[in-house]
């Protein structure tokens, strides 16, 4: 099934707003469960990308794409795709912590529930694994009840994180997802990811060097649309090939 070999590929994927390029070609595996990173500055198209892999894009008018975005080796955009069951497959975390204004619990009981699960046996188990997965359950095992938005900033990503995690998802996208976070929690969710990298596919934005550095997966550094450069974290910051990539993490552009 998996020809290429990838989870995630991109095949000379390109995708224009208006008219306009946001994507040029870019063509890139991801291994299954490894930590991807996708490095650039504001506006080269790491949004666009993950919004494309699983259609969170469809209703925006005037778009355009061609080449491929192949997921186990098929297209997300082939015509007998069922995008409710991509966006299962393929989670998606957010820069901003978003937690829905009810319990703990309930928000992460959410997905399960929307999906039909109504044993409340089942849905405890869920939220517990997902919280635990997500490193969290130790912090709010004895408030489940509590708003979530009680809950720091930090605390809130990674109950998106669980949120995500609980209706199994193959693929997790993480969208600038410690922009709103201090250090230490910032710190927190790294390694989180470098742990469910075990487990899961990681797609991980950022726009910084450094913490595509700490992250120390496979890097793509995309640059107004274009792949400049790709190769491990260890490659691209102890010897960058392409001059626009060099400048990039050592803090010239950008
Ligand atoms: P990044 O996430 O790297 O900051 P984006 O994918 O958000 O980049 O944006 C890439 C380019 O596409 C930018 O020039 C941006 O202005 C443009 N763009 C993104 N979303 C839209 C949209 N909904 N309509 C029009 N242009 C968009
Ligand atoms: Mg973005």
């Amino acid at each position: 099934m998996k020809r290429s070999g990838y989870k995630v590929e991109a095949v000379e994927f390109s995708y224009s707003y208006g008219g306009v390029p946001a994507l040029k070609q870019v063509s890139f595996g991801v291994k299954q469960n490894s930590l991807f990173t996708i490095m650039g500055p504001t506006g080269s198209g790491k949004t666009t990308f993950l919004k494309a892999l699983n259609r969170l894009n469809d209703l925006v008018d005037q778009t355009s794409r061609s080449g491929r975005l192949l997921l186990d080796g098929k297209d997300v955009y082939a015509k007998d795709v069922d995008v409710a069951d991509l966006r299962r497959r393929v989670g998606m975390v957010f820069a901003m912590p978003t937690s829905l204004p009810m319990s703990i619990f309930e928000n992460v009981a959410y997905g399960p529930r929307k999906r039909g699960v109504k044993s409340k046996a089942v849905l405890e188990e869920t939220v517990e694994k997902a919280l635990s997965a997500a490193a969290l359950w130790d912090e709010v095992k004895d408030r489940l009840d509590m708003p979530a938005q009680r809950l720091s900033g930090g605390q809130q990503q990674r109950l998106a994180i669980a949120r995500a995690l609980a209706v199994q998802p193959e693929v997790l996208l993480l969208d600038e997802p410690t922009s709103g976070l201090d250090p230490v929690s910032t710190l927190r969710v790294e390694e989180l990811m470098r742990q469910l990298a075990g487990s899961y596919t990681i797609i991980f934005v950022t726009h910084d060097p450094q913490q595509a550095a700490r992250l120390d997966g496979e890097v793509a550094f995309l640059f107004m649309g274009e792949l400049i450069e790709l190769g491990t974290a260890r490659e691209m910051f102890t010897r960058p090939r392409d001059k626009r990539t060099e400048d990039y993490i050592t803090g010239k552009v950008g």
